[in-house]
C-alpha cells in the first residue's frame, strides 16, 4: 500500500477522472507538472487524452510498442495516443459509424506530431495486402509532402504547420485503410513575400535551392544560395525602399538547426513519386517554386514620370502598367502569393486522386483534425482573427457534441445527474458572424466599396453597429484604464480564451485578397466574382462543423510546457493557460459528474446478450427489460449503471471492460 502510494505520489494519476480534488485547477497543474517530469506525457480525462510536448525523442514510439497497444481494453495500459488512435479504430468496427479525433493545441504543443503518430499507428496496425500497402504508404507519404510546403519555421515552432488540415482516413469492413481525403484551411500565403524575423518561408523553397539537383537547378535557373532570393531573407522593414533593399539583406535565418533541408527534399521528391506525381507533373511544380523565387527578385526603379520600370530583366521579360514602384511591388507579391496559393491547392487536389478509393461499397471513416490553436501576438492581424474564428467554432462545437449534449441527454432520458456551469461561447461566434451585423457581414461591405472605405472606416462602422457588445472594444469606446491599453487603429476581442487586441490596418486588404489586372491576364485565373477570404473561409468552417457533427467526437489536447523549446521545463502560468482555454477543468467536472459510457438498450443488448442464458440466443421482450437481466445476470452494483429512457449509462469504463473480458473469454 505505503508503496503504490509513493509511486503515486511520484508520477501522478494517470485518469484526471480519479483525482481526489477535481474541481482544484492546481491539483491538475500538479498532476501535470508530476507527470511530465517522469517522462509521462500522456495523462486522460476519461476518453480525452491530455499530452504534454516533452521536447525530446521519448522511446515510446516503437513497434513494440503499437503491438502492446493493439487490441488492449483502453484503461489497462498507461495512457497513450496508441491506446487512443486503438480505441476510436475498435469502436469504429464494432458499432460501424464515423468517427473524428480533433487534435488541438496551441502552435508548438505537438499537434502534428500527435496526428502523425495516429497514422503510423493506423499504417501499422490495420490489416495489409499488397494493395493496402500501396494506400498506406501514399496516406504516410502525403504528410512530408503537405509540410514542405504548407509548413515554415516560425519563432513558436521550427516546423509549424501554417494551414488547418483535416484528413478522413476511409476503412473497409475488415479494417483495411482503403482510401483518404484531405481537406486544407487558409494556407498563410502572405509568408510567400514576407516573414518575420527570425523566421522562414515555407520548408519547399529552402529544400529546392539546397538540396536540388544541380541539372534541375540549372533548368530552372537557380543558384544554390539562398541568400540570393529576395523572398527567402529578411529585410529591414522600415528602412526598405525597392530599389536599396539589397543592400540590406539580413538573411540570418535560412539555416536551421532541427533542419536539414537537403535530406527533407530527397524525402519529398521520394513521397511524390510514390504519390504518383508524373515526372511532368513534378517538373512544372518546381517551376513554379522557381518562378516565385525569380518574381520575388524583380526589382522596379521609379522613371523619369515616376513610373516604375524593370530594373533589369534577368527574371522577367514584362512591361508593366503605369504603376508607381509602390503598386507595382504590391502587385508583384500579389501575384507571388496567388501562384504559390493556386499551387498548394492543386498538390492537395493531386493527392487527394492519388488517395481516392475507386471502390463504391460502404466505409466507415476515422477524421484527424490538425488546426491551428489560439493565437495571440503583440501584433495580431486579420490572419489570427481567422484562425480565432475558427478556434471558437471549434469550441463551440465541443460545447455542443460534449458540454451540452452531455446534459440535455441525460435531461431526455430522466437521469439524475448535477448540472456543471460552462461558459457557452455562441455569443463571441455571433459576434463574428452574425448575418448583417457580424464583423465578416460588416468587414465584407466595406471591402464592396473600393476606393471609399478603409480599415479605419471599417473600425467606426463596427464601433456604430456592435459598440455595445460586451466582448467586443475600441479606443473610442473604452473606459479610461482600458483605453490606455489600446491604440486607436485597434479593436480588442474578448475570446473565450482570453482577450486579443486586432491592429486593424490591413484588414480591407487581406480581405480582399486582389491581384491586380495584369497579375490575373498574366496567370489567366479567373478571379472575378471571387468571394472574399473570410466570407470563403466561413463557409468552409460551416463546411467542416457539419462534417464533424456527423462523426463521434474525440480529442487529443496538446499542452506546450514552456516557450523555450525545452525538454525538462514546465511553466505553470504558460501551462495553466492552457489548460483553461482548452476547456480542461469543464471537461473533468462533466466526465465526473456523468456517466463515461451510454448505449442504447438494443446494440448494448445485440452485442452482450451471449453473456447469459436468459438472452441467448433470442430474446423476446423489450431491449431495456433484456438488458436489465443481462446485467443482473453479470453483477452489475447500482452505483455502477442507470437507466435511462432508450439507454443503458455506464459510471466507469472499468465496468464495461470487464463485460468485455467475459466476453472474450
Ligand atoms: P503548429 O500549430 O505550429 O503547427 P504543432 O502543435 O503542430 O504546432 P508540432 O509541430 O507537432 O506542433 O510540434 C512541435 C515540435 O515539438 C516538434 O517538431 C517536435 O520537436 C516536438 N514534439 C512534439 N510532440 C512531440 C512528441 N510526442 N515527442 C517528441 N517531440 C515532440
Ligand atoms: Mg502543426
Amino acid at each position: 500500500m505505503e508503496a503504490s502510494l509513493t509511486a503515486r505520489d511520484r508520477v501522478g494519476i494517470q485518469d484526471f477522472v480519479l483525482l481526489d480534488n477535481y474541481t482544484s485547477e492546481s491539483a491538475f497543474l500538479d498532476n501535470l507538472r508530476k507527470r511530465s517530469h517522469e517522462n509521462l506525457i500522456y495523462t486522460y480525462i476519461g476518453t480525452l487524452l491530455v499530452s504534454v510536448n516533452p521536447y525530446k525523442e521519448l522511446d515510446i514510439y516503437s513497434k513494440k510498442q503499437m503491438d502492446t497497444y493493439m487490441g488492449v481494453n483502453f484503461f489497462e495500459l498507461p495512457p497513450h495516443i496508441y491506446a487512443l488512435a486503438d480505441n476510436v479504430f475498435r469502436t469504429m468496427q464494432s458499432e460501424y459509424n464515423n468517427h473524428f479525433i480533433l487534435i488541438s493545441g496551441e502552435s508548438g504543443a505537438g499537434k502534428t506530431e500527435a496526428s502523425k503518430k495516429i497514422l503510423q499507428f493506423y499504417a501499422v496496425s490495420c490489416p495489409s495486402t499488397k494493395l493496402l500497402n500501396n494506400v498506406r504508404d501514399r496516406l504516410l507519404l502525403s504528410n512530408p509532402v503537405l509540410e514542405a510546403f504548407g509548413n515554415a519555421k516560425t519563432l513558436k515552432n521550427d516546423n509549424s504547420s501554417r494551414f488547418g488540415k483535416y484528413m478522413d482516413i476511409q476503412f473497409d469492413h475488415q479494417g483495411g485503410a482503403v482510401g483518404g481525403h484531405i481537406l486544407s484551411y487558409l494556407l498563410e500565403k502572405s509568408r510567400v513575400v514576407h516573414q518575420n524575423h527570425g523566421e522562414r518561408n515555407f520548408h519547399i523553397f529552402y529544400q529546392l535551392v539546397e538540396g536540388g539537383e544541380e541539372d534541375l537547378l540549372r533548368w530552372l535557373g537557380l543558384e544554390r544560395n539562398c541568400q540570393h532570393y529576395r523572398y527567402l531573407v529578411q529585410v529591414k522593414k522600415n528602412l526598405l525602399t525597392q530599389t536599396i533593399y539589397s543592400c540590406l539583406l539580413q538573411g540570418d535565418c535560412a539555416k536551421v538547426s532541427s533542419i536539414n533541408d537537403k535530406s527533407d527534399w530527397k524525402m519529398v521528391r521520394k513521397a511524390l513519386s510514390v504519390i504518383e506525381f508524373s515526372e511532368s507533373d513534378i517538373e512544372n511544380l518546381f517551376a513554379i517554386i522557381a518562378s516565385v523565387l525569380h518574381l520575388g527578385n524583380v526589382k522596379f526603379e521609379a522613371d523619369v514620370r515616376g513610373y516604375a520600370s524593370l530594373n533589369n530583366n534577368q527574371e522577367m521579360h514584362w512591361v508593366l502598367s503605369p504603376f508607381s514602384v509602390d503598386h507595382a511591388v504590391y502587385a508583384r507579391d500579389a501575384l507571388a502569393k496567388a501562384i504559390y496559393g493556386r499551387t498548394f491547392n492543386w498538390l492537395v487536389n493531386k493527392i487527394n486522386e492519388s488517395l481516392a478509393n475507386k471502390d463504391s461499397s460502404r466505409k466507415t471513416v476515422i477524421g484527424l483534425l490538425d488546426i491551428y490553436g489560439f493565437e495571440v501576438f503583440n501584433v495580431n492581424s486579420f490572419e489570427q482573427f481567422c484562425i480565432n474564428y475558427c478556434n471558437e467554432k471549434l469550441q463551440q462545437l465541443f460545447i455542443q457534441l460534449t458540454l451540452k449534449s452531455e446534459q440535455e441527454e441525460y435531461e431526455m432520458e430522466g437521469i439524475e445527474w448535477e448540472p456543471v456551469p460552462y461558459f457557452n461561447n455562441k455569443i463571441i461566434c455571433d459576434l463574428v458572424e452574425e448575418k448583417h451585423r457580424g464583423i465578416i457581414a460588416l468587414l465584407d461591405e466595406e471591402c464592396l466599396r473600393p476606393g471609399e472605405a478603409t480599415d479605419l472606416t471599417l473600425l467606426e462602422k463596427m464601433e456604430e453597429e456592435i459598440g455595445g457588445h460586451p466582448h467586443f472594444v475600441t479606443h473610442k469606446l473604452a473606459d479610461k484604464k482600458t483605453r490606455k491599453t489600446l491604440e486607436r487603429g485597434d479593436f480588442r476581442l474578448l475570446h473565450y480564451a482570453g482577450e486579443v487586441t486586432y491592429c486593424v490596418v490591413g484588414f480591407l486588404d487581406k480581405n480582399n485578397d486582389l491581384l491586380y489586372r495584369n497579375g490575373k491576364e498574366v496567370i489567366s485565373f479567373n478571379f472575378y466574382c471571387k468571394k472574399q477570404v473570410v466570407t470563403q473561409f466561413k463557409s468552409s468552417l460551416v463546411g467542416l462543423t457539419e462534417i464533424l457533427m456527423s462523426k463521434e467526437p474525440w480529442y487529443v489536447r496538446c499542452i506546450k510546457p514552456n516557450e523555450a523549446k525545452q525538454p525538462g521545463r514546465f511553466d505553470d502560468v504558460l501551462v495553466r493557460h492552457q489548460v483553461k482555454y482548452l476547456g480542461l477543468m469543464e471537461h473533468l467536472r462533466v466526465r465526473r459528474a456523468g456517466f463515461a459510457y451510454r448505449r442504447k438498450y438494443d446494440i448494448f443488448l445485440q452485442r452482450y446478450k451471449p453473456l447469459c442464458p436468459d438472452t441467448w440466443p433470442n430474446w423476446r421482450g423489450t431491449a431495456a427489460e433484456g438488458v436489465q437481466r443481462l446485467i443482473k445476470h453479470l453483477g452489475y452494483k447500482p452505483d455502477e449503471y442507470k437507466m435511462g429512457r432508450t439507454k443503458i449509462f455506464i459510471r466507469h469504463p472499468r465496468t464495461l471492460f470487464a463485460t468485455e473480458d467475459a466476453f472474450q473469454i
